[in-house]
This record gives structure tokens, sequence and C-alpha cells, in this order.
């Protein structure tokens, strides 16, 4: 082993370890920042070691790809709004994937230029590195233009859907054993590679734009394990670590989400989410929506004993998190009680609440997870709903028709008086009324979120 390959291996070795402390430490809000830290150090650690690396054939390229990712990358991690870091992140794993690919490609290539017989076992790593990888690359392309609302949200689809994916699929397997077992068929190589492409649109086009984000984390899942298969293929162990590990995340987050919302894993994939509701979900909407002048609800809020503040995505849109801290130190400064009640879901993205709670300073121990705080509701004096919906949605709780039916939801319901906060009438992610805007103890302040917390907070100073 030469000085080289040790430095390479070592370093491999250090990145590794830092991006599994780095995972540990994202499982607690106050660590959080920490983990992404190490996560980041791993990450030069490993370009390190690579750069190093005897295969490396010129700087000056590595160079200008990474003035070019910078130049990408930069803009990307800074200026894009939380609100859209769904797509964001669709359109990062499109990009791994399509790296994963064409590595693959590169490494079939150089090998039937070279006249090198391919052994078996790395045909098969790389025949799964180009099926998962163009897969998601096709994926999440789509995912990114359903997020960002270039194709329809709708689930585009047909009949017999499901039975032409699990063709393809089938065809697609039969083309990677086919290969395995003579890895010098060329033209199977390639209708993989664009077979894959296809499987990766008919699967994701069909569902609706609703279960977005489950899907982007399950291509996530996808992308780690092109990645891995990558390592394999090229004998690159940090690959094969880190791969696996953004593989076994991907899969874990998919099935939580999928698990918070009440829905299984199948349904989200086969089940056409996203749809227009089913008849009969509108049947407990009965009853006016009552509205509430800033002034009294600040003067109710002011001398409440205890308020549990409901975020929503909303909240994320109005960009109005410091308010709401404002608005709880008026609370607490008279005595009050405030707690933050945190739905898995709520938002776009897990712990997309803690993170905007967080920038405007909230103590983590005042935010308080869903099964902790729905026991407590019923002791609340006022619940104050800011840019929440399908989570504060009794539908889940008492409508069978409903599309959301069985999802866990905040039970805001039974508080002694509620106020949402909403710009009008638009409903939540799932597209239903909710019965709570019509219950008789919720009053309404429509308007832009930071616009009316601005007038709460100002109301309750003056008092
Ligand atoms: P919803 O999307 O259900 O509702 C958001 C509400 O905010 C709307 O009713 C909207 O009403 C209001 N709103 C929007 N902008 C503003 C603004 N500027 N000021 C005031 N109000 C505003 O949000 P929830 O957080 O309740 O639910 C999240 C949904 O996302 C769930 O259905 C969940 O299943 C889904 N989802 C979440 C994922 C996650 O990981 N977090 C992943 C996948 C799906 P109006 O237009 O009238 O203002």
């Amino acid at each position: 082993m030469t000085t080289q390959q040790i430095l390479t291996d070592a370093a491999y070795l250090i990145a590794s370890v830092l991006f599994i402390l780095g995972l540990r430490s994202l499982t607690k809000p106050e660590t959080a920042r920490r983990g992404m830290q190490l996560a980041a150090i791993g990450m030069v650690v490993a370009v390190a070691g690579t750069l190093m690396h005897h295969e490396i054939v010129s700087y000056g390229w590595v160079l200008v790809g990474l003035t070019l990712g910078t130049i990408i990358g930069w803009p990307l991690g800074t200026k894009v709004a939380m609100t859209a870091m769904p797509q964001r992140i669709a359109i990062s794993h499109m990009f791994g994937a399509l790296a994963a690919t064409l590595v693959g490609v590169a490494e079939y290539y150089s090998h039937h230029l070279a006249n090198q017989e391919l052994p078996r076992a790395m045909m098969g790593a790389l025949g799964f590195e180009v099926l998962f990888g163009a897969l998601t690359v096709s994926g999440s392309f789509v995912a990114f233009g359903k997020l960002q609302e270039l194709i329809s949200g709708k689930p585009i689809t047909f009949r017999g859907q499901n039975y032409v994916n699990l063709t393809l699929f089938a065809g697609a397997l039969g083309l990677f054993g086919y290969l395995v077992y003579d890895p010098t068929q060329q033209w199977a190589f390639y209708a993989l590679v664009g077979l894959s492409f296809v499987i990766g649109l008919s699967m994701v086009l069909p569902i609706g734009g609703a279960d977005m984000p489950v899907v982007v984390s399950l291509l996530n899942s996808y992308a780690g394990l092109a990645a891995s298969a990558t390592g394999f293929a090229i004998g690159n162990n940090v690959l094969i670590i880190c791969g696996a590990l953004d593989g076994a995340s991907g899969f874990l987050l998919s099935v939580l989400m999928s698990k918070a919302m009440n829905r299984s894993f199948a349904n989200v994939l086969f089940g056409a989410f996203g749809a227009a509701p089913k008849g009969g979900a509108a049947a407990l909407t009965t009853g006016e929506m009552k509205g509430i002048s800033p002034e009294d609800a600040a003067a109710t809020l002011a001398f409440a004993r205890s308020v549990v503040v409901v975020p929503g995505y909303g909240l994320a849109v109005a960009q109005a998190q410091q308010l709401v801290r404002e608005m709880a130190e008026q609370v607490e400064k008279r005595g009050g009680d405030v707690k933050y009640a945190i739905h898995p879901v709520a938002g776009r993205m897990p712990g997309h609440m803690n993170v905007l709670l967080a920038e405007a300073n909230v103590p983590y121990e005042k935010m308080v997870e869903m099964e902790e705080i729905n026991d407590q509701f019923a002791t609340v004096d006022v619940a104050i709903v800011i840019g929440a919906n399908d989570v504060v949605n009794p539908a889940a709780k008492r409508d069978p028709n409903s599309p959301i039916y069985g999802m866990p939801i905040l039970n805001v319901d039974q508080a002694r008086q509620i106020f949402v906060l909403k710009r009008g009438k638009g409903t939540g992610f799932a597209g239903i009324e909710n019965a709570l805007f019509f219950d008789e103890k919720t009053s309404l302040i429509f308007g832009d979120a930071k616009a009316t917390l601005q007038k709460l907070v100002t109301e309750m100073k003056a008092l």
C-alpha cells in the first residue's frame, strides 16, 4: 500500500465517522446545527481524500467543476426560501443521481473502450447504479416540477398504470439479469439506462403533488443506493458508506412521514392521493365563519393564563416567526404560559416548524410534540392557529370520507377559545374544508399572518 492510499483510506474513515456522528446529532434540535457542521467537515475531508487518489487525471477539470458547483450551490443554499426547500431538495437529488448515472455509464464505456472484460460482480454494481440512478433523475425532476407547480400537481395516470409500471420494472430487471450473465451486451446496458429513465417518469407522474415530499424522501433513498453501488463499482469506500447512510435514512424518513399522515407506504405510492376530494368531505363544515378584530383578540390573549401557538405552513409563508415570539413575550410578561404545538407534518418538510421557531429563538423546551400536548388542549385558554389547516382539521377524526381521515391531528378543537390567522378562505395542502373554522369557539382574523401578528403585538403593548 502506498502512502497516498493510506492517506486516502484514513481520510475516508474519518469522513465516515463524521457523517455518522453528524446524523446522530441531527436527531435533537439542540445539537442539529453541530450535526450539520460535523457532516460538512466530513464532506471536506472526503473530498480532500479523493483528491489524493492516484486515478485523478486532471486537477484543472476538478477545479472547473468545483468553481461551477460553488457558483450554482451558493445561491441554492442561501437564497432559496425555506418554503421552497422540498423542490430544492428534489433538484439536488436529481443532480446527485445524474452524477451516479454518468459515472456508471463512463465506467461501462471505458471498460468497453479498453477492451477489458467486466467482471460479473462489477456489472451487477454498475447495473444497479444506472437503474436506481436514472429513475431517480427523471423521478426527481417530475417531483421538482410538481412542487414548483411547473406541471400539474394532480395525479397524471391512466387505467392499468400500476400494471404498466410493474411490466416496465420487470423489463428492467430482465435486462439487468441478462447483463450480469453477459456484460458485453452493450445494447442491453443502454436500453437499461433508457428504460430506467422512463420508470422514473411513470412512477412519479401518477402520484399527487400532496405526496411529493414523501416521494422526494424515497428518491433520496434511491439516490443513496445508487451512490453506494457507485462505491462498489469504482472501489470507493466512503461512497459505499455514505450512500448506505443516505439510502437508509431516506427510506426511514419516508416511512415516518407516511406514518405521521396515517397512510401506508403503498397507499402513498399507488393511491393517487391529491386527486379531488371524495364527496361528503364538506359535510361537517356547516354554520358560519366568525371574525374577530385584532384589538379584541389582543385583549383576550394578553390576559390569558395559558396559550398554545399552533404554527403551520402559512407561518413559514408569512415569515412571521419573530412576531410570534414577540406576541408570546407579551403574554409571558403578564404571567401567562405559552407553548408551541408541533405536528410532525406541519409545514412542508419534517422539522419545518422547529427550524422556523428556532430561527426566532423560541426555546426548545417550549416546543411540545403532538403526542404530549394533545392531552393538554382542554385546559388551554387560547389556542392560536397561525397558518395551519390540515394538521388541525377535525375531519381527520370524524369524517371517514375525508382524504385525511385517520391522520393524527392536534386537538385544537378542545381548547376553550380558538383564534385562527389566515389570509382568506383558502384550503390547506390536502385541498379540503376545515370544520374547525366553523366551530362556535373559533374566531378568524383574516390577513397575512405577519400583518395580523404585527397588529396584535402593537395592541398588546399598548394595553
Ligand atoms: P396547510 O397547507 O394545511 O395550510 C396552510 C394554511 O396557511 C392555509 O389554510 C392558508 O390559508 C394559510 N396561509 C398561507 N399563507 C398564509 C399567510 N401568508 N398568512 C396566513 N395564512 C396563510 O398547512 P399545515 O401546516 O396545517 O399542514 C401541512 C400539510 O402538508 C399537511 O397536509 C401535510 O400532510 C402536508 N405535508 C407535510 C409534509 C411535512 O413533512 N411537513 C410532507 C408532506 C405533506 P389561506 O390561503 O386562506 O391563507
